[in-house]
């Protein structure tokens, strides 16, 4: 018997759902590339399950997708005979937006359309797009291999709510029914739709048919009608590139990928011999809102011999190239190839390593084209996850590195991350030793730190490195073409030192160690060590982590994370140029001298961007030295 039962949508449906329809309202037609998308993607997995399960395909051989229009009733419809849904899949497929990261997403929004509009190009668009043209959807369908009688039918008007209804459907798979809004007649037409179709979805792997008016010998509409396929229906891949043109490739790509921008690049090879595949891959322009999502499926399809396998191949890509989306295509792998035998198959590793290749080699090309517009607008997007590369990809860690892009103190144009290794050794001095970089919380807080003064002075470059994976990054990336990289915090920097100290008399070193005896002593189990050092000009004091311990940058991220992290003492630095250093140099009382150490490590450590673990301390100690001189 059938009863109708209504649910409500999750509230992050609705909230994007609005969004959708007034981002996409000028891009309309997508509609009915995204439901043709979904048709053959459930075409493919039909095809693939009936290898297995022959009773799948229920005696129909035929698979295909058919779009239609009826203008008294004014619906569009898209109708596939693949493997169809349950119930309890249409709920959680239509009903719910799965994934993890969503909601995380929508918590970015404002609320305001116009400011939200440019978040839904990191969203993929898929099925609710029909709510761009329609103000009422019926979405009937029947599980391939399930019972004529387990139908299930969806409607909703995109509001809140939808029905749920089981029904009689004789036909496995999906037919979408759109009411369309008042002002969507356009697509009430036969070249209309049938233009769609050949503009978006030409390369389709499956027959789109349309019905077609017979035509009399005197060029009359008939009564007949007969189904005809108005797409190329060849699957993209195997054409030859030279018999397709950019607008092909992005319309491709846009169907595959549930984008609406077009890509960045392309990437589209056959490979002959031993091993026989095509692959085409695509660099998107935009980081998808859940790059960062463990949960994210991967982009690349994989099929074999024509036949769609599986969605989200991670096997195909390293993780640090997971935005890469297109088709790998192989000849060499059996048609029941699962998901475990992928893990570990020698044809997956080449196709797998050929394919890293050509994204780093089309990087490359990128990075080094006159305009860097393209690399840049990839830089901004995935430089982050490029960085996890270093870390991840050891035997192409070199070519990586030359893709790295950083803020650096001699590159006016701010936050942005533009300077490459390869640029700072060219204008590196010949005698530096090594590329010196600062690890910060912030752009600013890198460009503040009292530990480039010394750098400022001489001239020297030096890399402002202000992302949270930076610290793995240079832990792991610590030489590039035989030059040291090396953190301007890092206690070792006797290039410097021994240049300063080279003119000083025998009588300024003993006062000097009787300064840092002096203040160490005050201030023991504060500080591991006290240093002189010259590096500084315009503070008084700075602080740099001890040897052998984890840079005071990484352990606040280390702590964020929630790791408890062993208290590390800093080594405290003292300009003894400065007046505040020559002043604690001449006090006599011990208490004061502890006072005025205290404060003088506290300002560093703040400098530093270090909490204070009394900073109502700090501030009573100021205000009594400020007094002092009033
Ligand atoms: P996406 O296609 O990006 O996953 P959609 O919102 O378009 O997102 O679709 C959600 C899910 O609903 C699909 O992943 C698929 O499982 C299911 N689905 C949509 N359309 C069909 C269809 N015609 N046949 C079978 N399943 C479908």
């Amino acid at each position: 018997m059938s009863h109708t039962e209504t649910h409500a949508f999750q509230t992050e449906v609705n909230q994007l759902l609005k969004l959708m329809i007034h981002a996409l309202y000028s891009n309309k037609e997508i509609f009915l590339r995204e439901l043709v998308s979904n048709a053959s993607d459930a075409l493919d997995k039909l095809r693939f399950e009936s290898v297995s399960n022959d009773a799948l395909s229920e005696g129909e051989s035929d698979l295909a997708i058919e779009v239609g229009f009826d203008k008294e009733a004014r619906t569009v419809s898209i109708i596939d005979n693949g493997i169809g849904m349950t119930r309890d899949e249409v709920i959680e497929n239509i009903g719910t937006i799965a994934n993890s990261g969503t909601k995380k997403f929508l918590e970015n929004m404002t609320g305001d359309q116009a400011k939200d509009s440019h978040l839904i190009g990191q969203f993929g668009v898929g099925f609710y797009a029909s709510f761009i043209v329609a103000d009422k959807v019926t979405l009937t369908t029947r599980k391939a291999g399930d019972e004529k009688s387990e139908g299930t039918r969806w409607e909703s008007t995109g509001e809140g709510e939808y029905t749920l209804e089981t029904v009689e459907k004789e036909v496995k798979g999906t037919e979408i029914t759109l009411h369309l809004k008042e002002d969507m007649d356009e697509f009430l037409d036969d070249f209309r739709l049938k233009n769609i179709v050949t503009t978006y979805s030409d390369h389709i792997n499956f027959p789109i048919k349309m019905w077609q008016v017979k035509l009399d010998e005197e060029g009359k509409e008939t009564e007949e009608k007969t189904l005809e396929q108005v797409n190329k229906a060849t699957a993209i891949w195997t054409q030859p590139k030279s018999e397709l043109s950019d607008e092909d490739y992005n319309n491709f790509y846009q169907t595959i990928s549930h984008d609406y921008e077009n890509p960045l690049a392309h990437m589209h090879n056959k490979v002959e011999g031993t091993l026989e595949y095509t692959s085409l891959l695509y660099l998107p322009k935009k980081a998808p809102f859940d790059l960062y999502d463990r949960d994210r499926r991967y982009g690349l399809k994989l099929y074999v011999k024509r036949v769609f396998i599986m969605d989200d191949a991670e096997h195909l890509m390293p993780t640090y190239l997971r935005f890469v989306r297109g088709v790998i295509d192989s000849n060499d792998l059996p048609l029941n190839v699962s998901r475990e035998i992928l893990q570990s198959n020698r044809v997956v590793d080449k196709i797998r390593s050929a394919s890293v290749k050509r994204v780093l080699d089309q990087l490359a090309k990128l990075a080094k084209a006159e305009d860097q517009s393209d690399y840049e607008t990839f830089w901004d997007q995935f430089g982050n996850v490029m960085k996890e590369g270093v870390i991840e990809d050891f035997a192409n860690k070199d070519k990586i590195a030359n893709l790295l892009r950083f803020s650096s103190t001699h590159d006016s144009s701010g936050p942005t991350q533009r300077v490459s290794l390869q640029n700072y050794i060219d204008r590196m001095g010949e005698d530096q030793e090594a590329i010196y970089y600062i690890t910060a919380d912030t752009y600013a807080a890198a460009t503040g730190s009292p530990h480039l003064e010394m750098f400022r002075k001489k001239g020297i470059e030096v890399l402002l490195l202000t992302d949270r994976i930076d610290e793995w990054l240079v832990s792991h990336l610590t030489e590039f073409e035989g030059k040291q990289l090396k953190s301007v915090t890092s206690a070792d920097l006797k290039e410097f030192d021994e240049e300063a100290e080279k003119d000083l008399s025998e009588e300024d070193k003993k006062a000097r160690e009787a300064l840092t005896e002096k203040v160490k002593k005050a201030i023991e189990d504060q500080v591991s060590d006290v240093k002189i050092t010259l590096r500084l000009t315009d503070s008084p004091a700075c602080v740099v982590s001890a040897e052998g311990d984890i840079s005071a940058h990484m352990a606040r991220m280390m702590e964020q994370m929630g790791q408890a992290m062993p208290k590390q003492n800093p080594v405290l630095e003292l300009n003894p140029e400065h007046a505040l250093v020559k002043k604690l140099d001449s006090l006599e009382d011990e208490s004061k001298i502890k006072e005025w150490s205290l404060f003088l490590l506290e300002q560093a450590q703040l400098a530093e961007g270090d909490q204070l673990e009394k900073p109502a301390d700090f501030i009573k100690r100021m205000n009594v030295l400020l007094s002092e001189v009033i």
